[in-house]
C-alpha cells in the first residue's frame, strides 16, 4: 500500500487546489474529505435534522444514503446514486458543517471510508485530521495554510461568503481529532505563494 499524501489546513487556505494539481501530476487520485463531511450535513439538514441535536443526528446516521465513489481521479460524493454538486457549498452547509464534523461518530464512520480509499489506490488526501489521524503514519503530512486576510479574499474571489473563522475556531476546538498540525507535518504559507509555487514545493518535496 503507497503512503498516502496528507494535506490539512484551515479553510480556504487553498489546499483544495494544490492537493487536486498534486495528485493529477502524480497520477494519483484527489480525495477531498470535507466533502464527506459537508455531504452528512446536507442530508440532516434535508432531513430537517437540527445539527446541534446530536441524538437525532446519530439516530440517522446509519440509514443515510450516501455513498462514495470516483468520477476519474477525483472522489465524489452520492446520495441515492446522483453526485452532489453545488449543494455542498451553500451557505447553510458552511454553517452548520462543523457541528456535525464535531460529533465522533459521524468521524469514525467517514474515517473509515477515508482508509479504504488509500486500499484501492495512492491519494492525496486533504481534510482537517489526516495527518493526526487518518494516516499517521505516512511520512507525507503537509500543514497548508495562509494569513487570515488572505483566505478571507480567496474565498471572496470564488463568490462564496464563508464563515471561515468561525468554522476554524469550532474545527480547532472540538474534544475529537481537532484541526491541529502533525508534529511531523511541514507547514507550509502560502499567503506569498503562487498556486504553481506551492505544488512545486510539495511535489519536490514528496519526490525527494
Ligand atoms: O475542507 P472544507 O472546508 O470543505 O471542510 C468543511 C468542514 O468539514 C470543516 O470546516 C470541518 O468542520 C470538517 N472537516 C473535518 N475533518 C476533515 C475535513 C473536513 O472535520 N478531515
Amino acid at each position: 500500500m503507497h503512503p498516502a499524501i496528507a494535506i490539512d489546513g484551515p479553510a480556504a487556505s487553498g489546499k483544495s487546489t494544490v492537493a487536486k494539481l498534486i495528485a493529477d501530476r502524480l497520477g494519483y487520485t484527489f480525495i477531498n474529505t470535507g466533502a464527506m463531511y459537508r455531504a452528512v450535513t446536507w442530508y440532516m439538514l434535508e432531513q430537517g435534522i437540527d445539527p446541534a441535536d446530536t441524538d437525532a443526528v446519530l439516530a440517522a446516521l446509519p440509514s443515510v444514503p450516501l455513498s462514495f465513489g470516483k468520477d476519474g481521479s477525483r472522489s465524489i460524493v452520492l446520495c441515492n446514486g446522483s453526485p452532489l454538486t453545488e449543494e455542498l457549498t451553500r451557505q447553510e452547509v458552511n454553517d452548520h458543517v462543523s457541528t456535525i464534523a464535531a460529533i465522533p461518530e459521524v468521524r469514525s464512520l467517514l474515517v473509515n471510508r477515508q482508509r479504504d480509499y488509500n486500499r484501492q489506490e495512492p491519494v492525496v488526501m486533504e481534510g482537517r485530521d489526516i495527518g493526526t489521524v487518518v494516516f499517521p503514519d505516512t511520512p507525507f503530512k503537509y500543514f497548508v495554510t495562509a494569513s487570515e486576510e488572505v483566505r478571507a479574499a480567496r474565498r471572496a474571489a470564488e463568490g462564496l461568503t464563508d464563515s471561515i473563522a468561525e468554522r476554524d475556531r469550532k474545527d480547532s476546538s472540538r474534544a475529537t481529532a481537532p484541526l491541529a498540525q502533525a508534529q511531523d507535518a511541514l507547514l507550509v504559507d502560502t499567503s506569498d505563494m503562487s498556486i504553481d509555487q506551492v505544488v512545486n514545493f510539495i511535489t519536490d518535496n514528496i519526490q525527494q
